[in-house]
């Protein structure tokens, strides 16, 4: 853990010049007065083959950029890969270190059953930015998941998720995270 505290600190320090050259150019809605050292950025990269293309850049651009300010996303790589696939023994999850890396995976025949595929990849992203699930909240709830069922076409965090997410990444990664974890988009079939 400690170790790997070291290695997520080195890979913020790295990305801050790029930081500084997007600033530069304008790019990605990043906010030009406070994206410095102490702000947050995250990669998140498309792998889902045009299956989710447009819910993974709404969730950058749409779901989280506009509303968390102590963390960005970006489209890029060596953060956070969303991988699409037919199915999945464990239906859509989250898998890494809840502090910007890892990878999830969306089921497809889960979101067939008629779960809001944004929601679905803005949840799962929630993840990999230091969010749990909480399966009894409300539609309200983004990290309620599948929790409120398939009538919920809820895909933005409320005001207490936003708030947690700029308390985990105040000052930028100075919050340890839990380590390795694997987290399920939980549904129905989960409560039983
Ligand atoms: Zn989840």
């Amino acid at each position: 853990m400690h170790m790997f505290k070291r290695a997520a600190l080195g890979l913020t320090l790295a990305a801050l010049p790029l930081a500084g050259v997007m600033v530069a150019t304008g790019h990605d809605g990043f906010s030009s007065s406070n994206v410095a050292a102490q702000v947050g950025r995250v990669c998140i990269q498309d792998n889902t083959g045009g299956v989710y293309s447009n819910e993974v850049s709404q969730s950058i651009s749409s779901v989280w950029n506009p509303r968390v300010k102590n963390v960005q996303l970006a489209a890029c790589s060596g953060g956070i890969t969303v991988t699409a696939v037919a199915s999945h023994p464990s239906g859509s999850h989250y898998q890494g270190d809840m502090r910007g890396h890892g990878s999830v995976v969306i089921d497809r025949s889960q979101v067939n059953q008629g779960y809001l595929p944004l929601r679905v990849v803005a949840h799962e992203i929630g993840h990999g930015l230091g969010l749990y699930d909480n399966y009894s909240g409300p539609c309200s709830e983004l990290m309620s998941g599948g929790g409120p069922g398939t009538s919920c076409k809820n895909a933005y965090p409320n005001a207490a998720e936003v708030n947690q997410v700029n308390q985990i990444w105040a000052g930028s990664l100075r919050n340890a995270g839990p380590g390795e974890v694997t987290l399920v988009f939980p549904t129905a079939r989960d409560a039983k």
